[in-house]
């Protein structure tokens, strides 16, 4: 017989319901590689410490053996991380994404039947927002009202370049570079032709903002036609026709704007491709339309690694109590196989994720919100997602 083809992942479980979540996402995506792939195909999980296990075991928040070995196996799953008080930097996440120059956070948003959602028709949401993860405000270059900084930054701008900001003003600094915002934007048209979405979006505020969200602008439509010519259609120059096959329109929205019309005409909208702080708001009202943060899978990748996560943090009162929804993570794990390239296996695991769903078979954070649902645990669910894909990949 065949030796298994073994791929090796790193996996951080987490903190607060990290634990829990991540075991139950370990038995539905290790059950669905076996099922789908028998003994062709395994995954070997390797724990790398960040959080606070990694504080109690190494005294150190974010060893640097984690972050070498991240970048060494190319692929890891996390859960989310409590940001810790007094460390040095924001988060351990924006470290994370930051170190290992994971500069595009991709964010797919669509409906699942049977989850409550206050939208009259969120099947009509379906949308991967690629978010820029390491340029922008969130660089965190600021300085608070008052300090030294601040008052010889307003001295600098005055004498220099005539300009006045208001006395005892804090002050941030919002950079975006051509060459930042010109990755994000090739991976995100690269995906929607990959994947046949008919258009991308850039999301900006540049009738405000310039030089930096307007550049944005810029540097995406000379990036299309530069280096993906015909496939890539403003959408100035389409008209009323339809988009010709294996081509995207490229459409440019105000971020105002975006807002309305994800609620209003949703399925206008395919890949959105935004500036970092746009990025962070856009997705998670987005996840809000299609039924909450406990569901909404992600993943921050660069051109060297990918690192898959819940998209929720640690939610410590719920901590050992085997009671959330560990939906976000293990979506983000079917995301993972598909990075790998183990399609039957992502989509076998997106399927049972769906049909269980679909019975009503739910965590409280969802089932409190429909009469007929049946509340299970945490581990419940999982062991529920596992009963399905054994259901669903027998009938096949
Ligand atoms: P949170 O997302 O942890 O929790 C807020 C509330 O959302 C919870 O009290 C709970 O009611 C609900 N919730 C969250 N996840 C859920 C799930 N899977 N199932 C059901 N309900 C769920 O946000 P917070 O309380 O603002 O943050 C707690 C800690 O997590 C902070 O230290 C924060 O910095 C960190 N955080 C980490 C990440 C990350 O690792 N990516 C993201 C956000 C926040």
């Amino acid at each position: 017989m065949d030796e298994p083809y073994v791929r090796t992942v790193g996996f951080i479980e987490g903190d607060g319901i990290g634990p829990e979540i991540w075991r139950a996402t370990k038995a539905v995506l290790d059950a669905a590689v076996e099922l789908a792939y028998g003994s062709q195909r395994r995954i070997r999980w390797r724990e790398l410490l960040a959080g606070e296990k990694a504080f109690r075991e190494t005294g150190q928040w974010l060893p640097s053996e984690t972050v070498e070995a991240i970048r060494e196996l190319g692929v890891a799953i996390k859960g989310p991380l409590t940001t810790p008080v007094g460390f040095g930097i924001r988060s351990i996440n924006v470290a994370l994404r930051q170190v290992l120059d994971l500069y595009a956070c991709i964010r797919p948003v669509r409906y699942i039947p049977g989850v409550p959602s206050p939208m009259k028709h969120p099947e009509r949401v379906d949308m991967v927002v690629f978010r820029e993860n390491t340029e922008d405000v969130y660089v965190g270059i600021e300085f608070p009202s008052g300090s030294p900084e601040a008052e010889e930054l307003r001295r600098f701008l005055r004498e220099r370049h005539g300009m006045e900001i208001r006395s005892g003003s804090a002050i941030g600094i919002k950079p975006m570079s051509p060459e930042g915002s010109r990755k994000l934007i090739r991976r995100a048209i690269r995906f929607a032709l990959e994947r046949n979405y008919p258009s991308l979006t850039l999301m900006h505020k540049g009738n405000i903002m310039k030089y930096t969200e307007g550049g944005f602008r810029q540097w995406g439509y000379d990036l299309a036609r530069e280096e993906f010519g015909d496939r890539v259609i403003p959408e100035s120059r389409l008209g009323e026709g339809p988009v010709p096959p294996g081509c995207v329109v490229l459409k440019d929205r105000l971020a105002d704007q975006m807002f309305q019309q994800v609620l209003l005409r949703p399925e206008d909208y395919h890949v959105i491709a935004t500036p970092n702080l746009n990025g962070d708001y856009l997705s998670d009202a987005l996840a809000a339309q299609v039924g909450g943060l406990g569901m909404a899978p992600g993943a921050n990748v660069g051109d060297q690694a990918a690192l898959f996560e819940a998209t929720h943090g640690s939610a410590p009162k719920y901590a050992g109590l085997d009671k959330v929804n560990p939906s976000s993570l293990i979506l983000s794990g079917a995301m993972m196989l598909e990075h790998l390239g183990w399609m039957e296996a992502a989509s076998a695991v997106e399927e049972a994720l769906k049909r269980t769903i679909s019975k009503g078979i739910m965590t409280y954070d969802l089932a409190r919100q429909i009469s007929s649902a049946r509340e299970v645990t945490c581990s419940g669910f999982a062991e529920a997602v596992v009963r399905e894909l054994e259901e669903g990949l027998s009938s096949t």
